[in-house]
């Protein structure tokens, strides 16, 4: 049985480190997110609040609040901090959302979502990231999200229409069975293109769609479900 001393040290040591990451997620929305004009009040306190080190893989826990994406293994990444942010700002997700995300990798984004919108279908085709999402996410206590293997082409259509889908993978051309599942009024934000894509918002009107391009990212491909059975064997 570990001693008073040891248990001080153990918990001092804990105790630090929650504060050391708290400090630098401040660190990270301050210089990082609003300086570079994100300013959804909802989304800047999500930023704040989830603990983006408990989403990526032990060894690299230490670059958790550094401004790029990171490795979090199949392949797959974690999507950069500030475009979390800009994107879920730029889907109009508030409190009474029903979201739809496509590629929950480590579920960091789905959590960011859970914070702000009512409810959350996250769609993930590669079944051990779905599965450790789940579990995840659990262990932080959202209780408003829906976590599902699959291919996200075909979207959710048990659970639409969505007043926003958020596309965290690039397809080559735009979804149109996603397009079909957004509410009017509701907009997709989605990465389209080969190796850098243009971040296009599609919103809904009574009479079709409206689509802007918002900028240039980098983005893991979005594959179909028969590709992904090649890459994984
Ligand atoms: N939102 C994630 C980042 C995801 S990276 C996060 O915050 O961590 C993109 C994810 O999309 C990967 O996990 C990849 O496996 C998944 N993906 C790729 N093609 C897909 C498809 N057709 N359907 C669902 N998920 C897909």
């Amino acid at each position: 049985m570990p001693s008073w001393e040891g248990w001080w040290h153990f918990l001092k040591k804990v105790y630090f480190r929650a504060v050391m990451f708290d400090s630098a997620r401040k660190k990270m929305v301050m210089e990082q997110i609003l300086s570079r004009g994100v300013t959804d009040t909802q989304v800047l306190a999500a930023m704040r609040k989830v603990p983006r080190h408990l989403f990526v893989p032990l060894s690299c826990r230490s670059l958790a609040y550094a401004d790029g994406a990171l490795s979090i293994g199949d392949g797959q990444t974690i999507s950069q901090p500030y475009i979390v942010a800009f994107m879920t700002q730029t889907a109009h997700v508030g409190s009474g959302s029903r979201v739809l995300e496509i590629g929950t990798g480590s579920g960091y984004q789905t959590a960011m979502l859970a914070e702000i919108a009512n409810e959350v279908y996250s769609i993930e085709i590669i079944q051990a990231l779905a599965d450790q999402a789940v579990t995840r996410l659990a262990k932080l206590g959202y209780k408003n999200v829906k976590i599902k293997q699959g291919d996200g082409y075909k979207g959710w259509p048990e659970q639409a229409p969505f007043d926003a889908i958020m596309v965290t993978a690039a397809p080559l051309e735009v979804p149109s069975d996603l397009l079909g599942q957004l509410k009017v009024g509701g907009c997709m934000v989605v990465p389209v293109g080969d190796t850098y894509q243009d971040l296009r918002r599609i919103t809904r009107t009574e009479s079709g769609f409206e689509e802007e391009s918002l900028m240039s990212v980098v983005f893991v491909p979005m594959v179909t479900e028969k590709k992904n059975e090649n890459c994984s064997s």
